[in-house]
């Protein structure tokens, strides 16, 4: 494709073509590559002008810098741009003066891994795969499974029998062939690796397809629209296999190449304490991941290998990043101060990167005067069962006003 000019593995640094499928030759599956576009070439269609004159609303506006021939896969849904908040209560509450919010849970299938599954799916019917599949700890399965219903693609969905009920409803009523793996997420993302081997199918994990995270880089392209190319000072996330902080990343270092911005934000990793290897590696200063079982009720973050660990530690490397971990009952308090503070409910990965927000304030990391822009990255009706656990049930009231007065005053 014209405007890609090389796929570059993330670990050693090698650089391929096209015809490389997946992963590094040479490193494996731990070398993820990445897609390096031809930005001169890109920069002659890619103007504020043409942002400006476009009126589509959605991922494929960036056509011209996504690993994509034309859109004829492109699924005819509302994929990003989901809105960005500037939210009063919240700065009243963190004392800081610039913050917003990015609501991922508005995707088509609620959480920020449509962006990824849109490509994956598109480029799917571009190479004229009939099978794609994917190994999920939820989200990336259930949005791949609506994406594919679109696009009336046959489909594999790999998941741990941990997942919570809400996505494996999504996945059943999409109609995916779904395999509930008797393991972890580890044990999931391994077998289907191996029946992608086995089976030739078209892989869409984002730590193995080389093009998925150009999904993601969408949403930082939305921010720096949605701030009128005003870049904030933090850009916090929440991390799991770090595939979508380092799209994100990706996506700011190309409107900065393409001198759309004059600026790079520092990129914030929040990940839950028993499931923290990125962070963990990042802070030992060290490339490599040490094993241990992960243990947090943020499913969706709930890594013990990190997929794109060499992506993410690149990112917190290049943009002089923040790594901060969070407990799980620190995750579960961010999810009802979030919601009762915005009306943005998110499951509990979803407003990890906002625990890691109130701590980063409380230890003077973060200072009053900086732009901050927080991504919820998903719906807090994916997983009720998480959500109940922050809060407690109401009592049961006979219709009777006199029982209700007595309630009110409890
Ligand atoms: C997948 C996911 C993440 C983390 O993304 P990684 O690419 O695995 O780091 C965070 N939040 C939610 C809701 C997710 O589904
Ligand atoms: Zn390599």
């Amino acid at each position: 494709m014209r405007k890609i000019k090389r796929l570059r593995c993330s670990k050693c640094g090698s650089t391929y073509g096209e015809e490389v499928m997946y992963y590094c030759p040479y490193c494996g599956p731990s070398g993820t590559l990445e897609v390096v576009f031809d930005i001169p070439h890109v920069k002659k269609k890619l103007t504020k002008e043409y942002l400006q004159d476009n009126k589509n609303h959605n991922i494929w506006r960036y056509l011209p810098i996504l690993p994509l021939d034309g859109l004829q896969g492109a699924a005819p849904l509302q994929i990003g741009f989901t809105p960005i908040y500037k939210s009063k209560r919240l700065e009243e509450l963190l004392k800081i003066k610039n913050v917003y919010l990015k609501d991922e849970g508005r995707n088509p299938t609620a959480s920020f891994k449509d962006r990824a599954s849109a490509v994956g799916v598109a480029k799917a019917i571009e190479l004229q795969k009939d099978v794609i599949c994917v190994a999920s700890t939820g989200n990336a399965a259930s949005s791949l499974s609506g994406f594919a219903a679109c696009m009336g693609i046959k489909n594999y969905i790999f998941v741990p029998k941990t997942i919570p009920e809400g996505k494996l409803a999504q996945l059943l009523v999409f109609g995916s062939k779904v395999i509930l793996v008797d393991g972890d997420y580890d044990k999931t993302f391994e077998i289907c690796l191996e029946a992608v081997e086995h089976f030739g199918w078209y892989n869409r994990s984002c730590a193995i397809n080389p093009y998925l995270v150009d999904g993601k880089k969408t949403a930082a392209f939305e921010i720096c629209e949605q701030l009128k190319f005003n870049v904030p000072d933090k850009v916090i996330m929440s991390v799991g296999d770090g595939c979508s902080i380092s799209g994100v990343w990706k996506g700011f270092k190309e409107f900065y190449e393409l001198g759309l911005i004059d600026k790079l934000p520092v990129m914030v990793s929040v990940q839950a304490e028993g499931a923290n290897p990125v962070n963990r590696t990042f802070r030992k200063k060290t490339r490599e991941f040490d094993y241990q079982l992960p243990q947090t009720i943020a499913d969706s973050i709930s890594v013990g290998i990190p997929r794109n660990g060499y992506k993410a530690l690149n990112t917190l490397e290049e943009s002089n990043g923040i790594a901060v971990d969070v407990s799980d009952d620190e995750i579960l308090t961010a999810m009802t101060t979030l919601a009762r503070h915005t009306g943005v409910f998110g499951e509990p990965a979803g407003v990890t990167g906002f625990a890691g927000l109130i701590k980063l304030v409380e230890s003077g990391a973060i200072g009053n005067d900086e732009s901050v822009v927080l991504i919820v990255s998903g719906s807090g009706l994916k997983d009720i069962k998480s959500a109940q656990k922050a809060v407690s049930k109401p009592k049961l009231i006979k219709p009777d006003i006199n029982i209700l007065i007595n309630y009110l005053n409890e």
